[in-house]
């Protein structure tokens, strides 16, 4: 294709190939890999989101409440289960202290300062915190919370705390029924022995280590049997009730009384000389006297022996249990319905 021509040859396509076919490769080239890490791209991207839209899900689906707070302690994510055990929105949630909102005092009313808060406390060390808090509804309603505060971390900053909680008021209420159960005397509602053993070991520790006055009485029903044997079971456990009754009304907030079994009772008169207790061992005794039991058979009444003595920093409980038994024998000896002191 040397000139001069005859006429001009045909101008083709095939000449501009021939003459840029590297640049046409190269640009061809250049295209199929941004058409091939465009695609990898969007797998990437497809896969990412599916696992945040999971992730999501798991968060929305978890019963338990899930928020996060940046290090500031302000939230920037709450999930749906939070928002319902909080009863509140979102909207008035996100960029606020949930401290403030639903934290900001305890169980009876006391101001709950935001350095104690364990979400304040991990976003200061760091630490896993694991507690139990009361929360408060947004209508004003708490409720008993276990709590678990986690610190956020990207690398080796910190960028706040995600916190995880749900409400154990049924727990609680089933744990203080069991308590109730385990430390309550069923027949008259008082403390069972255990109850007023363990109380009594406190007694004797606070003697020992404060030198406090402390009295132990120990109460037995006179002639029991009797009260059985005429007028039965039934009305044995109604006189139960009534002693039991007295004995509530004559004690002070700080007394503890109990059932150690069958007919035999016992109190712990906190913080008591002698004199006071064998006033209120006195005037017990005397109200239990003349506290009248009507059956159809007629009224009749049921006397108390007491045993008193006071609580030595050398004690244990059977030591003391031991001497108020030998005043409280003592006290039948001579007669019954009458104090004796040991
Ligand atoms: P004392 O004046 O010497 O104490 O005479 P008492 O009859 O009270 O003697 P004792 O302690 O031997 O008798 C206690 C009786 O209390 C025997 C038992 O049948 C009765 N008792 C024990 N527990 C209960 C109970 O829960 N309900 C009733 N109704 N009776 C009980
Ligand atoms: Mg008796
Ligand atoms: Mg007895």
């Amino acid at each position: 294709r040397l000139p001069p021509f005859d006429h001009a040859p045909e101008f083709t396509i095939w000449d501009v190939v021939a003459r840029w076919k590297e640049l046409f490769l190269a640009g061809f080239l250049a295209v199929m890999l941004i058409v091939f890490l465009s695609f990898r791209l969007w797998v990437v991207w497809q896969r990412e989101l599916q696992a945040r839209q999971f992730n999501q899900l798991i968060l929305t689906s978890l019963g338990q409440g899930v928020y996060h707070v940046d290090t500031q302690g302000l939230c920037r994510f709450i999930n749906p289960s939070a928002l319902n055990l909080l009863r509140t929105t979102e909207a008035e949630v996100l960029g606020h202290s949930p401290h403030v909102l639903f934290h900001g005092h305890h169980a009876d009313g006391h101001l709950y300062s935001h350095e104690d808060c364990p979400t304040w406390k991990t976003l200061q060390d760091a630490q896993v915190r694991k507690t139990e808090e009361w929360f408060i509804r947004a209508d004003g309603e708490g409720f008993a919370a276990e709590m678990l505060v986690a610190p956020m971390m990207e690398g080796k900053t910190m960028v706040g705390a995600v916190v995880i909680f749900e409400d154990i008021s049924e727990r609680k209420q089933m744990e203080t029924r069991l308590l109730q159960l385990a430390t309550t005397d069923e027949l008259t509602g008082l403390h069972n022995r255990r109850y007023f053993l363990d109380r009594l070991n406190e007694a004797i520790a606070r003697v020992r280590r404060f030198g406090e006055t402390t009295a132990l009485l120990m109460l037995d029903c006179d002639h029991f049997k009797q009260v059985n044997d005429r007028h039965g079971h039934g009305v044995g456990d109604d006189v139960l009730r009534g002693l039991a009754g007295i004995l509530r009304e004559n004690l002070r907030q700080t007394d503890i009384v109990g059932r150690l079994g069958g007919e035999e009772f016992a109190v712990l008169l906190n913080d008591t000389s002698h004199e006071s207790a064998l006033l209120w061992a006195e005037r017990v005794r005397a109200r239990v006297a003349e506290h009248e039991y009507s059956t159809a058979d007629g009224v009749f009444v049921v006397p108390v022996s007491l045993g008193c003595t006071l609580l030595r920093a050398d004690d244990d409980e059977n030591t003391v249990f031991l001497r108020a038994d030998q005043a409280l024998y003592r006290a039948k000896q001579n007669g019954r319905n009458r104090v004796e002191w040991n």
